[in-house]
């Protein structure tokens, strides 16, 4: 399921930042502590009555180093184009400016729904600031105040009643759901085209195109993928498309959907800061994932080049470990049919379930070649492990004090878990759990 997005927007200081942090509350911090991956503060998902949804703070986007102006007309109309429901935060303190009009007008012409809040309304006494805001014609403002954490309820009452009722194009078991993610020019849609242009390879015809129809389903050899977000991938053009942190938006969509992710690397360009980014969201978002090198071409080679840039890989994702590399070039096709059987083999292992005898012999042949560590004179006692999921393989392990499962401990259980089945391509989680 798709969780509806947010997107905030409105000139700076008038609280955007602010608000984002109080709808989404701790979540942010959770995240962060992830080795390897720092967030940007603009994406992150918040919940309000059990609903789920994105939230973007568009302010956090330089898209250019345009006047600001034309930065805010860019901002909204990102929002326009990824949102379902836009917040448009002006400052009860200042009234409403022709920035703000500017902007409402940009909005206003979108027909997507538009909630106005109205910010900086710290006590009840200002809320008579509110009216001259009707005559941005945008319906009942609603007075908050971000700092201060008021009305925010009302406000997300009201983005709420706007949520689509979308109907989910639902793809069955065993079609492979894979996407590609990465920085802009780094072949994204050039191997998407390559790889549904391979001799086997058959693409759907999709019926109708509704706005949605932004997936290709294919076939090879009998296994049905779906390309999610080809449309995203191939599309052009906007100033705001080629900038990273919008890169970034539209991978977090596609890997939410994804059953493989492929994180795709510019040999001629090495790994950048936001390539790591990137790869650490599909991995936090327990997707399997395949580390795929474009354009090996364009690089002049000798004997040691691909495991010198096999060692760097391995040296800056660390938490990725499991991925798979590939080498390719989506120009010279070069090695471009490996992609589709490492796909297979990742989703498989993605969804793959250990019997629960196999898994306590082996976690007890682990414990008896490592000794469970001790702490403060207590030891680590195991008792007795299960598979709880798949996408990814959870595995719940019984133990007499979950706080006495070290990092360290849980890496080696997860080693000797991976030397009998190896898992190549799929994170794998396990969650201590206290024996009642
Ligand atoms: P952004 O540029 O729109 O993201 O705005 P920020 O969230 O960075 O806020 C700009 C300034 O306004 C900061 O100094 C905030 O502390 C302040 N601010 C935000 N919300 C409120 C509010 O509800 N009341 C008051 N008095 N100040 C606020
Ligand atoms: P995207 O932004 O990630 O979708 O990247 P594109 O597919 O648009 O490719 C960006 C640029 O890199 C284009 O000029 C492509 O022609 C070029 N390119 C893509 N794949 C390869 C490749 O395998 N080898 C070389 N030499 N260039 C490539």
């Amino acid at each position: 399921m798709t969780k509806p997005v947010v997107a905030i927007v409105g000139r700076p200081n008038v609280g955007k930042s602010t608000i984002f942090n109080r709808i989404v509350g701790e979540r942010v911090s959770i995240v962060e502590d992830i080795p390897g991956v720092t967030r940007d503060r603009i994406y992150s998902s918040g919940e309000w009555l059990n609903k789920d949804f994105n939230l973007i703070d568009t302010g956090g986007i330089e898209i250019t180093d345009e006047p600001l102006l034309t930065q805010m007309r860019q901002q909204a109309e990102l929002a326009i184009q990824e949102a379902d429901v836009i917040i448009f935060i002006v400052n009860g303190r200042e009234g409403i400016t022709s920035a703000d009009e500017e902007v409402a007008k940009i909005l206003f012409r979108s027909k997507k729904p538009i909630v106005l809040g109205v910010n900086k309304i710290d006590n009840p006494e200002m809320r008579e600031q509110l009216y001259e805001f009707y005559s941005l014609g945008m319906g009942d403002p609603v007075a908050i105040s971000g700092s201060h954490g008021l009305g925010l309820g009302d406000l997300l009452d009201e983005v709420l009643k706007h949520f689509p009722d979308r109907e989910e194009v639902v793809y069955d078991e065993e079609t492979i759901r894979v996407s590609l993610i990465g920085r802009p020019n780094v072949g994204k849609s050039s191997l998407v085209n390559s790889l549904l242009g391979e001799d086997r390879v058959i693409v759907s015809s999709i019926a109708g195109t509704t706005r949605d129809a932004i997936d290709t389903p294919f076939t090879l050899d009998d296994q049905q993928y779906v390309l999610i977000d080809t449309a995203g991938m191939r599309k052009r053009g906007k100033v705001f498309e080629s900038t990273e942190k919008y890169s970034v938006l539209r991978a977090l969509k596609a890997i939410e959907r994804s059953d493989v992710v492929l994180v795709v690397l510019n040999a001629e360009e090495g790994i950048l800061e936001q390539d790591k980014k990137i790869a650490g969201y599909a991995h936090e978002a327990g997707r399997a994932v395949v580390i795929v090198v474009n354009k090996w071409d364009a690089i002049t080679k000798d004997d040691k080049t691909l495991q010198t840039f096999e060692k760097k890989i391995r040296d800056h994702f660390l938490f990725l470990s499991y991925a798979p590399i590939l080498f390719v070039s989506a120009h010279s096709k070069q090695r471009l049919n490996t992609i589709l059987p490492m796909v297979n083999e990742a989703a498989e292992n993605h969804s793959l379930r250990v019997p629960t005898n196999v898994l306590n012999d082996l976690i007890m042949d682990a414990v008896a070649m490592n000794p469970t560590p001790t702490d403060k004179g207590k030891r680590l006692r195991i008792n007795y492990a299960t598979q709880v999921a798949i996408k990814p393989p959870t595995f719940v392990i019984f133990v007499n004090e979950p706080e006495l499962l070290h990092f360290s401990y849980e890496r080696f259980l997860e080693n000797r878990i991976r030397a009998t089945f190896e898992f190549k391509g799929t994170p794998i989680k396990i969650i201590p759990r206290k024996k009642n």
